[in-house]
C-alpha cells in the first residue's frame, strides 16, 4: 500500500525511525519535504544559512535516492494543504513522521491528524530526535524532573543498548517511490542560494572526545564537536552521536542529556516560550534600552570576550558554549535587558537554533529557568576572559581593532552593574512574595 514519509527535523535516510516504520509496513513510500511559509516568513534574511543548509541536505538526499530511481518531492505551502493533496493524488493509506516537541509543531501535527482521521488515513509518528522523550524519564511519583542532575541519573539508569541501536531501513529503500516533480527554488521562496556549501559536521573523532572534558571551555580551540546544527536538522542521528560518545567521553554524553532534558522541559512546560519557568521572575523590571541592546548585538560593548562572541555569531552563525554563557549573562545582568530579547536575537542568528536548548540556555543565564544559575551569581566578563582566553587568542581573532582607539570603552562599570542587577532581582522577588502572601 502507498504511504507518505514526511521529512522534518530528520534530514537523512540512515537511522531514521519513522522512515523505517513507513518502509517496513508499506510497499511504496513517497518521501516528501514541505517548506512552510508559516516558518519561513519569520526569517528576515534572504541568505539565512539554515534554509540554505536544509536545501543542500535535500539535494544530498535526492542524490542518494536517484541511485535506486526514487524521488524526493519538495513543496512550498501550508502543510495541511500539501499533505491533503499528496494523500489524494497518491491514494495513500498512511502518513509517517518523527515527533517534534515544539508548540508550533505540536499544534500543526494535531491539525494534520484531525484532518486525516475522517479520510481514514493514519498519521503515525515516532520518537527519533532524542534518546528519551516526553514521559520516559520521570520521578518516582510520576512527575517530570525539573532539575538536571537527578534527571541525568535516571536517564543513565534507564539507558539500554536498544535505545541507541540504529534503525536501518536500507534493505527496503527499493520501496521508495519514483517521481519527477519539480522543486521550488530558494529564490521562489525569497532566499538566496549559498555561495559555497554550508559546512556539514561529522561525528566527533575519538581523539576530540577524549580531550573534550579539558578543552570544551576554551573558545580559541576547536575542542567541541560543532555538531549542534547537524543534530538540530537531523542530518546526523542522535543515536549515532551517542554510540560514538559512550566509549570515549562521559562529559560529552552529559551534553546530549542536556539536550534531551530541555526537550522534555519544553514538552511538559510549554509556558517557558512565553515567560519565566519560575513565575516570580516575570516581575523583574527590565530596562528597555534599545541602544544598549543594539551595541550588544553588534559586539560593541567594550568587553572583549562579549564582543568577540557576538561577532563570531554575526559572522558565522555559531558561538562557543562558554561564550554563549558569558554574553547572555552580560545582556541580562550587566545591561538588565529582558532575556527574551537575547533569546530572539539568538533564534534569528544561530545556525543551530533550537527552541528548547536556546530557551533553556537563556533562562539558565537569567536565573529564571528550572535549573538555573542563582540570580546573585553574576559572571564577571574580565575574569571569564582571563580564565578561558588568557592569551587573548579568541578575542583577537574576532576583534581586529582591539587595543586601538577605535575599540569602544566599556559601556558599563561591571561592579556597579552587578549591584544594580542583584538589587533589582532581590526587590522584584520580594515584591512577588508579598503579592502572593496577600500584603
Ligand atoms: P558540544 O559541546 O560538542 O556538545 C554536543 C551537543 O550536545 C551539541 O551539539 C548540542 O546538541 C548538545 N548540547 C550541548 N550543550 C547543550 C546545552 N546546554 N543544552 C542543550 N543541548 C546541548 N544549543 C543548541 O543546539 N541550540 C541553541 O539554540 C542553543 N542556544 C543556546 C543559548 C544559550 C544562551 C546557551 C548558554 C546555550 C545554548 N545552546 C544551544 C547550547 C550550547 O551552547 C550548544 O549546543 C553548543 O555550543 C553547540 O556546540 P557543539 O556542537 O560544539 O557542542
Amino acid at each position: 500500500m502507498p504511504a507518505v514519509f514526511w521529512f522534518r527535523r530528520d534530514l537523512r535516510l540512515e537511522d531514521n525511525r519513522a522512515l523505517l516504520e513507513a518502509l517496513k509496513s508499506n510497499t511504496q513510500v513517497y518521501p516528501i519535504f514541505i517548506f512552510d511559509p508559516g516558518i519561513l516568513n519569520q526569517l528576515d534574511q534572504p541568505n539565512d544559512r539554515r534554509v540554505q543548509y536544509i536545501y543542500q541536505q535535500l539535494q544530498n538526499i535526492q542524490k542518494q535516492l536517484q541511485k535506486f530511481k526514487a524521488h524526493l518531492n519538495v513543496f512550498y505551502g501550508a502543510p495541511e494543504n500539501i499533505i491533503k493533496s499528496c494523500c489524494k493524488n497518491w491514494k495513500v493509506q498512511a502518513v509517517f513522521a518523527n515527533h517534534d516537541y515544539e508548540p508550533y509543531a505540536r499544534k500543526r501535527d494535531a491539525g494534520i491528524a484531525d484532518l486525516l482521521k475522517p479520510l481514514g488515513i493514519a498519521f503515525n509518528t515516532f520518537k527519533d530526535q532524542c534518546i528519551f522523550e516526553k514521559n520516559e524519564i520521570l520521578k518516582s511519583d510520576g512527575s517530570p524532573y525539573t532539575v538536571f542532575t537527578p534527571y541525568s541519573r535516571t536517564w543513565h539508569k534507564t539507558l539500554q543498548s536498544q535505545h541507541y541501536t540504529p534503525f536501518d531501513s536500507s534493505p527496503y529503500w527499493n520501496r521508495l517511490a519514483p517521481g519527477n516533480s519539480t522543486w521550488p527554488s530558494l529564490e521562489d521562496m525569497g532566499f538566496k542560494p549559498a555561495l559555497k556549501p554550508v559546512h556539514t559536521a561529522e561525528l566527533p573523532s575519538a581523539q576530540l572526545l577524549a580531550q573534550y572534558a579539558h578543552q570544551r571551555d576554551i573558545p580559541s580551540v576547536k575542542g567541541t564537536s560543532r555538531l549542534s546544527m547537524a543534530l538540530r536538522f537531523g542530518t546526523v542521528s542522535i543515536r549515532a552521536a551517542l554510540r560514538q560518545a559512550l566509549p570515549y567521553s562521559q562529559a560529552w554524553v552529559n551534553e546530549l542529556i542536556w539536550r534531551d532534558f530541555y526537550m522534555m522541559i519544553l514538552w511538559h512546560f510549554p509556558h517557558v516560550t512565553e515567560g519565566a519557568f519560575k513565575p516570580a521572575y516575570n516581575f523583574i523590571p527590565w530596562r528597555t534600552d534599545e541602544a544598549a541592546f543594539e551595541r550588544w548585538c553588534r559586539g560593541e560593548t567594550g568587553f572583549p570576550i562579549v564582543d568577540a562572541g557576538m561577532r563570531e555569531l554575526n559572522t558565522t552563525g555559531f558561538m562557543h558554549n562558554r561564550v554563549r554563557m558569558i554574553v547572555s549573562s552580560f545582556l541580562v545582568k550587566d545591561l538588565l535587558i529582558d532575556w527574551r530579547w537575547g533569546e530572539a536575537y539568538f533564534a534569528k542568528t544561530l545556525n543551530d537554533f533550537d527552541l528548547s536548548a536556546n530557551n533553556g540556555g537563556w533562562q539558565w543565564a537569567a536565573g529564571t529557568g528550572c535549573d538555573a544559575a542563582p540570580y546573585f551569581r553574576v559572571f564577571n566578563p574580565d575574569s571569564q576572559q582571563k580564565k578561558f582566553d588568557p592569551q587573548g587568542l579568541y578575542v583577537r581573532q574576532w576583534i581586529s581593532e582591539l587595543g586601538t582607539s577605535r575599540y569602544p570603552k566599556p559601556m558599563v562599570d561591571h561592579a556597579a552593574a552587578r549591584i544594580r542587577a542583584v538589587e533589582t532581582y532581590r526587590n522584584a522577588l520580594a515584591g512577588f512574595r508579598q503579592l502572593n502572601l496577600g500584603f
